[in-house]
């Protein structure tokens, strides 16, 4: 079965559709959305509209969404992100505000864990960004693959059990299927990547 993981939609729906018409011809079954579906972009309730159209889908909840529920404290934002979170609130309309308040910190699809952020303290919303943060997570999760987002920059890890190392995988394809190896995969952001090339950034996951 292939698996369509996004995150970090940011309310950005111009990006969310050219996902979505991307992937419209893989022979996806199934959608994961790793949260932040909100926060900076110009369309909150569009981009849920979508969402709410697609099925199956399992989605968690991101920082972003807490902060417009007044789920977590956004002092800890940056000042656009605060800006961002306050005019978002008053656009949300109350399917979207439900929707929102429906999310769970985090779930497991398929046997894979997923969360927005880490799976060690998922509502502390810390950023897995090297090995040494990767490492450490690994002990929080029993699942095969973790799925996250958060840093909105694309990066697997791969937890070596024989010689318990860590290393990052430099490949845009690779397989997951090693019995000795365990994978934290961050899938980077569809609405506002970070990694220096402006395309929007998912993964499918191909459980076969
Ligand atoms: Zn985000």
């Amino acid at each position: 079965m292939r698996i369509a993981i996004l995150s970090d939609i940011h309310s950005n729906l111009e990006a969310l559709n050219a996902v979505l018409e991307y992937i419209n011809d893989k022979n996806i079954e199934k959608i994961i959305c790793l949260g932040d579906i909100v926060g900076y972009g110009a369309s909150p309730n569009e981009c849920i509209e979508v969402l709410l159209k697609l099925s199956p889908i399992f989605t968690v909840a991101g920082n972003h969404d807490f902060g417009v529920l007044g789920k977590t404290d956004i002092i800890y934002f940056n000042e656009i992100a605060q800006i961002a979170i306050k005019w978002t609130k008053k656009q949300l309309d109350c399917r979207s505000i439900d929707y929102l308040n429906s999310l769970p910190l985090t779930s497991v699809v398929d046997e894979a864990f997923i969360v927005h952020a880490s799976p060690g303290s998922p509502d502390a919303w810390n950023y897995i960004f090297d090995i040494y943060d990767a490492k450490d997570q690994f002990q929080y999760f029993d699942d095969k693959i973790c799925f996250v987002g958060h840093s909105h920059v694309p990066r697997a890890f791969v937890f070596r059990k024989k010689s318990s190392s860590v290393e990052i995988i430099n490949e845009k394809k690779f397989s997951v299927s090693d019995a000795d190896c365990r994978y934290l995969i961050n899938v980077g952001s569809v609405g506002q990547p970070r990694d220096g090339d402006p395309r929007a950034s998912f993964v499918i996951w191909d459980t076969d």
